[in-house]
């Protein structure tokens, strides 16, 4: 059973590796209406194999259409359904071998049909494949809940978990077994029956609100728009400009410039409209969203949200979500991530006052007669650092083309893992634009195999993920990866190289990272491979990559003019570089008060969540912490989808949770004065790359640093 077989999907930033977008997708609220399965496709539909018989098995793209998902997830549903049932009420007593490695081997038709659909819900979806994630989410849902709380399988993975020690299990078994016990645990299994009921139907009602709050926040972001002359244009680059009458367009006013509430949209107009007026305009209804007392208000599903979360916590046994939620974790206790954001928050709101001063020099100087305000930070943000280290994006991109970068993070692979990566052309893949690589060892022993599909184009969500069509195992023989990195690069014209920004370059090596997890796998069991680690470990692996792009021997080789094929000339790279601290205190304050504020909502009793102000409680939190007016949070409460209709409840700290460990990890080779130092990589790979979760993340960091993490390196990559 895939009890954790998810997608990372990473959240795409602007600076460092600061969190955009929720990253889990929602379950949409069912009609359970019935999609006809059609007709009989027993001899037909790709997925009635035991086995792909495409090269290294790879999944027959080529072969699979919409109407093949709904019967495979039917048959693939009933059939774990029936393996469930033997496994729970067979008359042997409970061992590993037939429970835990039988639940290993369960649901293998179901997972394979999965993975491939959830896949192409986020990469590549269309009418037909958003009305099968409508129809099917919700029913997967309760299938898992089913077999989570199914009493009779429950008693059986306790029986195992009681005699693990003297079992004669190996210790990747053990292991195996306490997370199943965890899982099953956490999901209310060992409640008594009434208390199982009211969490199955909490849980339930959390759905459906996550699902409101997701729903309101889209209609009420593209609910506003600001319509614009060409005089209003002034100063916006070429591609917003762009972009802009695109979306005009479409919304019937051809003509005029759309500025929305969007990203992508209203942040690079708040970075370069020289109009203070239409800037506060975008600025106050972008900071509004959710928060209009309207029929797409949030605060009241804030309120129930955070009632339940701490209710059921209640019946859990802790004193509130934070708690239960963080005890999976590597932080462990509230207090712990708690300690770390207060200890970057001091002087990452000293930096920000700083900044704040040297914007309103800038102001006086130019003989503005106004105090810098929340609508002003961007744009004299840019002009800062304009004058500092004479950068525009115009001039950088150039250097950054997509298959240089490409060759770059397989040569950084090759550097510290050893592996080789060989374009292959007869995999079949979902869209032409999807490349395939054959990944190999040292010894030329196949690996597993990495797609890339780097476009932009309709029907993909926006951002960037890694994600798995299959997951490394062996304790059924040997099972080889297949992951998928996903980006949103703009498509380059026919016939032209694809460049990209230095965000995006950074973001091509993160996604890289969690690839290399899932493909370096070593581990027996398929429930605990690769990327099935905790939140706020499993950026780890991931933003360690992301040190290696700005480095002066990875430049030099790679970063070539698309034009003239020159390198990046050294006096180009250090200001670059030089930059990269640059309005830190400003993004580290934004991300902060985002995460103190969902700290303190989820630490909350569940008595005190009763009537709870929400708008009352956010302004006593931003308080607490002398948050300055001119910075907001990065997610106010009312549109903050990541911990109200994503999976980042109480978990919004896990992006500088482990920034520290990459900081402080990647500072392991800087220390050797070799970035591939062959012994520091070899324990990265053991520990991290290839452990899976083998063993609880700290343990897991102390091996390979040989102690446990500081913060100093996050401080200093900071500027603090
Ligand atoms: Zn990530």
């Amino acid at each position: 059973m895939s009890l954790a077989r998810n997608a990372i999907a990473a959240a795409i930033t602007v600076t460092f590796m600061l969190p955009v977008a929720a990253a889990t997708s929602i379950e949409t609220q069912a009609s359970r209406a019935n999609h006809s399965t059609t007709g009989d496709q027993s001899e037909t539909n790709p997925f009635f194999v035991s086995a792909f018989t495409t090269p290294f098995g790879a999944v027959p793209f080529d072969r699979i259409t919409p109407e093949h998902f709904q019967p495979a997830f039917e048959r693939g549903m009933a059939e774990h359904e029936s393996e469930i049932e033997v496994i729970a009420n067979q008359a042997a007593a409970p061992t590993f071998e037939n429970t835990i490695a039988a639940l290993e081997r369960s649901g293998r038709q179901l997972d394979r049909v999965s993975m491939v659909f959830f896949n192409l819900t986020s990469a590549n979806s269309n009418e037909a494949i958003r009305a099968i994630q409508t129809e099917m989410a919700p029913r997967l849902a309760a299938h898992q809940n089913a077999v989570l709380l199914n009493p009779a399988l429950f008693a059986r993975v306790q029986a195992v978990y009681a005699n693990r020690a003297g079992a004669g299990l190996s210790a990747e078994q053990v292991r195996v077994v306490e997370r199943y016990h965890l899982q099953f645990v956490r999901a209310g299994a060992a409640l008594d029956e009434t208390e199982r009921q009211r969490v199955a139907a909490i849980s339930e009602r959390l759905a459906s609100l996550g699902t409101s709050f997701q729903q309101n926040l889209m209609k009420d972001t593209d609910a506003w728009v600001m319509l614009l002359d060409e005089t209003d244009m002034t100063g916006i680059p070429a591609a917003l400009t762009a972009a802009a009458a695109a979306e005009a367009k479409a919304r019937g006013h051809e003509g005029k410039f759309a500025i929305t509430l969007q990203r992508p949209s209203v942040e690079p107009f708040l970075s370069f409209s020289p109009r203070r007026d239409l800037r506060e305009k975008a600025w106050r209804a972008w900071i509004a969203r959710g928060d209009n007392n309207d029929a797409e208000d949030n605060k009241a599903i804030i309120a129930e949200t955070v009632a339940l979360r701490a209710e059921r916590a209640k019946i859990m046994g802790y004193a509130s979500h934070a708690e239960f939620v963080l005890e999976d974790s590597m932080a462990q206790t509230p207090e712990a991530a708690l300690d770390l954001m207060r200890l970057v928050w001091e002087p990452a709101l000293t930096r920000a006052k700083e900044e704040r001063a040297d914007m309103q020099a800038l102001i006086d100087a130019a003989g503005g007669d106004h105090a810098l305000q929340g609508w002003d930070w961007r744009y004299y943000a840019e002009k800062v650092r304009k004058q500092r280290f004479d950068l525009s994006q115009d001039e950088i991109r150039p250097y950054f083309q997509l298959d240089r970068f490409i060759e770059a993070q397989f040569y950084v692979a090759k550097r510290l893992f050893g592996l080789n990566f060989t374009e292959r052309k007869d995999i079949p893949v979902y869209h032409p634009s999807v490349r395939v690589w054959e990944v190999t060892s040292r010894d030329g022993a196949h690996i597993g195999l990495f797609y890339g599909d780097y476009f932009a184009r309709q029907g993909k969500s926006g951002g960037a993920w890694m994600s798995s069509y299959r997951v490394q195992e062996r304790f059924d023989g040997e099972v080889t990866p297949h992951v998928v990195n996903v980006m949103n690069i703009p498509a380059p014209p026919a016939g032209q190289a694809a460049t990209m920004s230095l965000d995006d370059a950074i973001t091509l090596f993160h996604e890289l990272g969690h690839g290399l997890h899932g493909l370096l796998s070593n581990v027996s069991y398929p429930s605990i491979a690769g990327t099935s680690v905790s939140r706020d470990f499993v950026e780890f692996p991931a933003q360690i990559l992301e040190h290696y792009v700005l480095q002066p021997q990875i430049l030099s080789q790679f970063a070539t003019h698309v034009e003239t094929g020159a390198s990046l000339p050294v006096e180009l790279q250090q200001r670059l570089i030089a930059s990269r601290t640059f309005n830190q205190g400003f993004a580290t304050v934004e991300y902060l008060a985002s995460g103190f504020v969902d700290m303190d909502f989820h630490a909350l009793s569940h008595d005190a969540t009763m009537n709870l102000d929400v708008a009352a409680f956010e302004a006593q939190s931003l308080a607490r912490i002398h948050l300055i007016p001119e910075i907001p949070m990065r997610h106010r409460s009312p549109h903050f989808a990541h911990i109200f209709a994503g999976g980042y409840s109480a978990g919004y700290y896990s992006y500088l949770w482990s920034e520290v460990l990459d900081s402080d990890g990647f500072d392991a080779f800087v220390e050797t004065s070799d970035l591939f130092h062959p012994e520091v990589a070899e324990r990265l790979h053991r520990y991290v790359f290839s452990a899976g979760n083998l063993r609880p993340p700290m343990q897991a960091y102390k091996a390979f640093r040989g102690r446990e993490p500081v913060v100093e390196p996050l401080l200093r990559n900071r500027g603090f």
